[in-house]
């Protein structure tokens, strides 16, 4: 079960391990981008991590406040996708104050959907979408959510980029891991942990 205190936990836990890989980030979107993406995300965490000591009376309410904080924080290309992504989560999530293994799921679903439809993205095209969408993809409770997000960091390193800055880079885009895609499993990584 995933509880109001749970969900701060992870987004609390997500700011600390975005702080560990802020320089690794950012060298990553120096090498395919602008080399601002650790700067962008530690921003937005942590404004996000001065919101979580207020109190929320539902999922959906404090999803909705982290998703607008990460909009007005982290700029640049992430901030309006990953704000969509908790908006969106936030209308699944509802009013409820905890929220079982379906529930996550399907929040999380709309807030890649909420990605894809902001981002013009797909599947392939080395972004953030290449860890959430195959993530949620036929996900079970039963699996290991790290190595599997793990992996699909990992998978974005072949990968020529076609959206975003880094598809200026063209073909010499492969060979870097998308700063985007790690940035994603860092955030996915702590919300599954605390569902357990
Ligand atoms: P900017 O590129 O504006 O400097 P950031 O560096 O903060 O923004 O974020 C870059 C990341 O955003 C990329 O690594 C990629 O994962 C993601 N991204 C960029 N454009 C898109 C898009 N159209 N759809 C999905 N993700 C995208
Ligand atoms: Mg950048
Ligand atoms: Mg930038």
């Amino acid at each position: 079960m995933l509880t109001i205190d749970g969900l701060k936990k992870a987004l609390r836990n997500a700011q600390s391990e975005i702080e560990a890989h802020k320089d690794t980030l950012t060298d990553l979107d120096r090498a395919i981008g602008d080399g601002d993406h650790g700067i962008n995300m530690s921003r937005g965490f942590d404004a996000v991590s001065a919101i979580l000591d207020d109190d929320y009376e539902s999922l959906g309410a404090l999803s909705k406040k982290v998703g607008m904080t990460l909009m007005a924080k982290v700029g640049g290309a992430a901030g309006p996708l990953y704000g969509s992504a908790f908006v969106k989560a936030a209308t699944a999530f509802g009013d409820a104050t905890e929220a079982d293994f379906p529930l996550v799921k399907q929040a999380l679903e709309e807030g890649a959907a909420s990605i894809k439809a902001r981002g013009k993205s797909e599947v392939g095209q080395k972004t953030m979408v290449d860890v959430w969408e195959p993530f949620l993809k036929g996900l079970s409770d039963s699996d290991d959510y790290a190595e599997k997000l793990d992996r699909l960091v990992h998978d974005t390193e072949d990968m020529k980029a076609t959206k975003g800055r880094a598809s200026y880079f063209g073909e010499n885009s492969r060979g870097t891991v998308d700063p985007g895609a790690m940035s994603s499993a860092i955030i996915l990584k702590a919300i599954m942990k605390e569902v357990g």
